[in-house]
């Protein structure tokens, strides 16, 4: 995948510079865009549902649909801006972290926390068809509390 459109630790955060990282990902930098990104971005790393999203922008005066969220929300995952992270069939979180890396899981929370790269090693991985890459792999480990 392609991660050059990422937003960097060096990106500026204020409206000006975000409307440059949506710029950069081909996307027109519309007002509702730029507040959508202001709310994904400004707060470190973060896994967000759609409806979070929505709660927080509804919250911060921002009038706009959950269908528009979500279109958003996959414009800018496409763009390279998130990564999707699947939890299961109905649930889906945005990674504002788009390295590789891999996931603890929190099913009582419903809360996705970061595993470092590079601390799993994944091994014995079939044999894939020969006309296909392997792209990334996934781990999520799912806890519960004791
Ligand atoms: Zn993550």
């Amino acid at each position: 995948m392609d991660n050059s459109q990422r937003v960097n630790q060096a990106d500026d955060l204020s409206d000006k510079g975000l409307e440059n990282v949506i710029r950069r990902a081909d996307l027109r930098p519309t007002q509702q865009r730029i507040a959508l990104a202001h709310l994904l971005f400004s707060q470190g790393n973060r896994h967000i549902t759609a409806e979070i999203l929505h709660g927080e922008a509804l919250d911060a005066g921002v009038k706009i649909s959950l269908a528009t969220i979500y279109n958003n929300l996959h414009q800018f995952t496409e763009a390279g801006l998130l990564r999707e992270v699947v939890v299961d069939a109905s649930k889906s979180y945005f990674d504002t972290n788009t390295e590789p890396h891999h996931h603890f899981f929190f099913n009582e929370e419903q809360r996705l926390e970061d595993i470092p790269s590079g601390s799993i090693r994944v091994e014995n991985i079939p044999d894939i068809p020969e006309d296909c890459e392997i792209s990334n792999v996934d781990v999520i480990i799912r806890l519960d509390r004791r």
